[in-house]
């Protein structure tokens, strides 16, 4: 009978072990945590629920599709609602800009705030569509690696509109061709950090990413994000998957082409006829395969920016805040610097704070709210992080004191923190990566690994380090391609 090993119960591993028990797979999903959903989780403190990793949910229909494939209603599992007002935005000078999905109503407010044409707006939305086309047929849906990919109809179409991906150009650049004002720039600079880029250096090919936020729109899941993972585990559960927490793989063993038996910890070796890891593409080979061939130039390509995320009980409301705030730094090009160049965090970093309570206010007790700040961080080579966190968390809260007119540090009744180091412990992520690699040079779409492995015909990778990329969607995304391989 078909057999099947699932490495980690991250989005992708979970995705994939759906998409193989719908095919008639026995799937056994093999997760190091006690916990499912890797960066995608959470946890509760002192009354106050927080999402330990993704807070922006785009892209919906990605999950609902898992459910229309195995026979189910998705609403009978998950439900989510568009938002309307998608970020609110805020400078140290006082200006205020709420974003809103309503492109129309967006852009009068880009108009009145900043006083840039409504039509600059427009035509960088209506452009960042027409990139999402070309890039969409090319590479979201199909593996890069597979000739077929290369000479079809949809192919075609991409290489005939490759000039409009605008790859010799970086993001920064194209957006000051755009924009008069440099707040605009820099808030659709920011778009670069959704897969853990350098706006100044990644090809403006990345503007495709506001397309998902303005065109296709926003979302959050009335269960929190938590409610991802949880109901596509339910999903899986029903469908015979067997989850083995507390149980780590430590060893893939190979036999010629094969991988014939998966190791895990205190565990005999089981054979399996088919192995998905969802374990970052480094360690995947490094530790359970340190005998393979290993695809050194691939697995050495530089990894994505991490983050700094500080979980506050906050025992106060504030209604001049959204579900999604930024307060931007003064000097985006010195902080992606520190970021990037010169590996550690900037002294004004741009702060993103987000308060699920002011939809779900069950996430906080009466009267609170539970503030999730992230800020973008270095990924990890050894810097001193506990000196770096306290300095960045006082920064941090001069900041958010000055922008809300408060003493917030007055505010805060209990605190956790994620960093570099317990991202790259928790997820096995290297160098705490939050998105893979990163996408700062314009080959790095080809030098992501594929979905499947040349030397071994039966193992396959998903997840965020492997293609399509990072974030919630395109891991959902590299559980098709890889299981339409199988
Ligand atoms: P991961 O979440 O990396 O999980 C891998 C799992 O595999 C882990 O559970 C790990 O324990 C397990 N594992 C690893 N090795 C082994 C082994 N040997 N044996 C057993 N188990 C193993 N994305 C968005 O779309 N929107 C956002 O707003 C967003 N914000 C983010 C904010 C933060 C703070 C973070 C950390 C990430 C964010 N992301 C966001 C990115 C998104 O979370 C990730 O791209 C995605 O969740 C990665 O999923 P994955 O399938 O690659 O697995």
């Amino acid at each position: 009978s078909k057999t099947a090993a699932v490495v980690g119960a991250g989005i992708a591993g979970i995705a994939a072990a759906i998409r193989l028990a719908v095919k008639g797979y026995r799937v056994d999903v093999f997760e190091a945590n006690s916990y499912p959903g890797g960066k995608l989780s959470g946890f509760t403190q002192n009354g106050f629920r927080f999402d330990a990793g993704p807070s922006l949910f785009t892209m919906p229909q990605l999950v609902d599709e898992l459910f229309q494939l195995a026979g189910r209603n998705p609403n009978d599992y998950f439900d989510y609602i568009r938002l309307e007002e998608t970020c609110r935005y805020f400078w140290d000078d006082g200006t205020q800009l709420t974003a809103w999905a309503d492109r129309n109503a967006f852009a009068r407010e880009v108009e009145n705030q900043l006083g840039e044409p409504a039509d600059h707006l427009l035509a960088h939305l209506a452009d960042s569509a027409a990139k999402y086309d070309i890039t969409e047929k090319l590479f979201l849906h199909r593996s890069l690696h597979k000739l077929s990919t290369w000479f079809n109809r949809d192919a075609l179409y991409g290489y005939l509109n490759l000039p409009k991906l605008e790859v010799f150009k970086t993001m920064n650049r194209a957006n000051e061709q755009r924009f008069q004002n440099p707040k605009l720039v820099q808030l659709f600079n920011r778009y670069a950090t959704y897969n853990g880029s350098d706006p100044y250096q990644t090809p403006a090919t990345m503007n495709i990413i506001p397309h998902l936020e303005y065109n296709i729109g926003a979302f959050f899941p009335k269960d929190g994000m938590i409610g991802i993972t949880n109901s596509l585990v339910r999903l899986a559960e029903e469908l015979g998957v067997r989850f083995q927490y507390n149980t780590r793989v430590m060893e893939l063993i190979t036999e010629g082409n094969r991988v014939t038996a998966v190791v895990a910890d205190g565990q005999r070796p089981l054979a399996y006829s088919v192995v998905i890891s969802n374990m970052d593409i480094v360690s995947t080979f490094h530790k359970l395969l340190p005998n393979a061939r290993q695809p050194e130039r691939i697995l050495r390509q530089p990894k994505s920016s991490s983050g700094l995320i500080f979980y506050w009980g906050i025992q106060r409301e504030f209604p001049e805040l959204g579900l999604h705030n930024i307060f931007f730094s003064a000097d985006y090009r010195a902080e992606f610097d520190a970021i990037f160049n010169r590996k550690t965090l900037s002294d004004d970093p741009t702060v993103y704070l987000n308060i699920t309570s002011k939809h779900k206010p069950d996430d906080a007790p009466p009267n609170c709210e539970n503030w999730f700040i992230l800020i973008n961080a270095s990924n990890n080579s050894g810097q001193d992080w506990d000196e770096l966190i306290a300095k960045t968390r006082e920064n941090i809260i001069r900041k958010l004191s000055r922008n809300l007119g408060v003493d917030v540090a007055s505010l805060i009744v209990c605190e956790s923190v994620l960093d570099p180091r317990s991202i790259e412990i928790r997820t096995s992520s290297s160098q705490g990566a939050l998105y893979g690699n990163s996408s700062n040079n314009r080959f790095a779409a080809f030098l992501r690994h594929a979905n499947f492995s040349r030397q071994f015909r039966n193992l396959y990778f998903v997840g965020g380090s492997v293609h399509p990329g990072g974030g919630i969607p395109l891991c959902l995304l590299s559980a098709k391609i890889a299981t339409d391989l199988i």
